[in-house]
């Protein structure tokens, strides 16, 4: 796994450096919009500490963290009014998942029927 770049786009939204439009804040968690968003709602939610990506903090972040990541990413989604019509949520970790910003982030998708799950490419066997 790679090294966890401090210079990447979201340690600097973090830091302050760029701006962000704030759907949520707390002391270990933040939300924003995504700036190309592909639903209605379209919100990353990222740990305020650096992980890479999902992989990372799956293996080094505490149960606590965990914890209140977890119940900050359903927080938010009933915050929005999401809950009764639905929603999705993708981590995208490394290379094949096509993962761009190095630093652990969760999409909450929703506001509108979103269709049947994401399209893998087929891979020829
Ligand atoms: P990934 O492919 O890493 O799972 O998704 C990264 C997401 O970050 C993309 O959906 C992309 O539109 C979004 N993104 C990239 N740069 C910025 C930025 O500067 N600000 C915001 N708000 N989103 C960004």
């Amino acid at each position: 796994m790679i090294s966890y770049d401090p210079q990447n786009i979201f340690a600097r939204i973090l830091r302050g450096e760029l701006p962000c439009a704030k759907i949520y804040e707390n002391d270990h968690v933040l939300a924003f919009q995504d700036i190309r968003p592909q639903t209605q709602h379209h919100i990353l939610i990222i740990p305020k500490k650096n992980y890479v990506s999902f992989a990372d903090f799956s293996k080094k972040a505490s149960d606590q963290e965990m914890a209140g990541f977890i119940k900050a990413v359903g927080k938010i989604a009933t915050d929005l009014g999401l809950d009764e019509d639905g929603y999705r949520l993708i981590a995208n970790h490394g290379k094949n998942a096509h993962q761009e910003v190095p630093h652990f982030h969760v999409h909450l998708m929703g506001g509108q029927e979103l269709g049947p799950m994401v399209s893998v490419k087929r891979k020829e066997i």
